[in-house]
């Protein structure tokens, strides 16, 4: 395989991050980053470099940027135009749901499209935007190598308790189960833990994936067991606009007797619950915790407090558990929420180091805590690329090994 770039795309409703890796070196180095928000209403493309530093930042009209394929077309001629001359090998895409099918990162022919294509009713908010921007590099570049990563995929490997609802059988074997997601962004936690935290790496391992989506993952020897998020995003524990578990009866009576249709119950469970919902202020965790209005402070210690609450549970799936890792823009940030999780785990033996906490240290428990606290960045754009980047080498040698006829 020739040297050259792997760009990963990762779409939204109204907005689409890009990230640019080259390949060469041992690991894959990341070139740029960037993203467009406000697809159709206020376009604007934001850019970066490895370091952090602004490229570019300039307003479209809405005219400009209608959809996901008018983005992809501005990446795509801002990147000619930045790498001239430099060959892009592959893109990669985040695709938030692999159903039961894909277990595994795939490359993207006209049969594997249909077959993403007909998942849409299981993740109707996301998976038809990961497709447009598909859509939109095939049609322009058909012979450009297409990778889809699925949110998913971690999970299938999971043991058949964790993926079954307590329905009768037939809903199960119509694809009724429990899926899981964040899978990338665990993935890339199992496995840098053995470089990051080699004690608990092969161990149990419950990760703490707290962004503005939030979900926990029960790991033995970095596997995934069990996960918070089930059927949809929407289980678990809260979220800044999504409320976490709750009681399906609380739906069944707000459809039936107070006649909310199903878009409605959507966007309360979508857009209006969560942080957002029980503070009535914000779903940026940055703000509820400076915030001293009394629902303010009730949003964050319900959060602390069914987050305790579900690493009791998969605890108890792992049958103790040895470590914990936080990730993601809460985890990876906030002492506040971190010391607070770790204060309620003190049962289970996790005793908070406040100095190494107060710096995100990568271990952030005593020398004598049982069990031990961690702080991993996340980095999901770059197992897509990781995962691209391999899956177009092993067909490359396929190629290669039967003389250009393999698949
Ligand atoms: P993500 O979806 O991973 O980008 O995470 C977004 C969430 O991380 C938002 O709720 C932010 O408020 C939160 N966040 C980022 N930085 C901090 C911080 N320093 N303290 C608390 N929350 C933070």
């Amino acid at each position: 395989m020739n040297n050259g770039l792997i760009l990963v795309v990762n779409t939204g409703s109204s907005s689409l991050k890009f990230s640019l890796f080259r390949t060469g070196g041992d690991v894959l180095q990341q070139d740029v980053r960037g993203q467009i928000d406000g697809v159709g209403s206020q376009p604007r493309l934001m850019v970066k470099d490895h370091a952090g530093s602004t490229l570019v930042e300039r307003d479209f009209a809405d005219t400009e940027v209608r959809e996901i394929k008018d983005a992809i077309a501005l990446v795509g001629t801002w990147l000619r135009d930045q790498f001239e001359g430099e060959s892009l090998l592959a893109v990669g895409h985040r695709v938030v749901h692999g159903g039961t099918e894909f277990s595994r990162p795939v490359r993207v022919d006209a049969p594997v499209f249909n077959a993403l294509e007909k998942l849409i009713p299981l993740a109707p908010l996301h998976q038809p935007h990961n497709l447009a921007a598909i859509r939109a590099v095939r049609e322009t570049q058909p012979e450009m190598p297409q990778v889809a990563c699925f949110d998913t995929a971690f999970h299938r490997s999971h043991p058949q308790l964790a993926d079954i609802y307590a329905l009768p059988w037939e809903y199960y074997e119509t694809g009724i189960r429990r899926y899981g997601f964040h899978g990338l962004s665990y993935e890339y936690i199992a496995a840098a833990l053995p470089q990051t935290a080699p004690e608990i790496a092969n161990g149990r391992v419950i990760v703490a994936h707290l962004g503005s989506g939030a979900s926990l993952c029960a790991l033995r020897d970095g596997k995934s067991q069990d996960s918070t998020m089930g059927f949809s995003p929407l289980d678990g524990i809260p979220m800044g606009t999504r409320p976490g578990g709750i009681d399906p009866g609380v739906l069944l009576y707000l459809a039936g007797q107070r006649g909310m249709s199903s878009a409605a119950l959507e966007k309360l469970l979508y857009k209006d619950s969560g942080l957002l919902g029980l503070s009535g202020l914000s779903n940026d965790m940055r703000m509820l915790l400076e915030n001293h209005a009394p629902r303010a402070q009730l949003a964050v210690d319900y959060f602390v407090h069914r987050i305790a609450k579900e690493i009791g549970s998969l605890a108890a799936v792992l049958g103790g558990v040895d470590g914990l890792v936080f990730t993601a823009g809460i985890g990876e940030n906030s002492a506040v929420i971190r010391a607070r999780i770790v204060g309620a785990c003190a049962w289970l033996g996790m005793t908070l180091a406040a100095d190494a906490n107060q710096n995100s240290e990568p271990c952030i428990t005593t020398a004598d805590s049982m069990v031990s606290a961690w702080v991993v960045p996340t980095n999901e754009e770059l197992m897509i690329a990781n995962h691209t980047h391999a899956l177009i080498t092993r067909i490359q040698q396929a190629k290669t090994d039967t003389g250009g006829s393999a698949p």
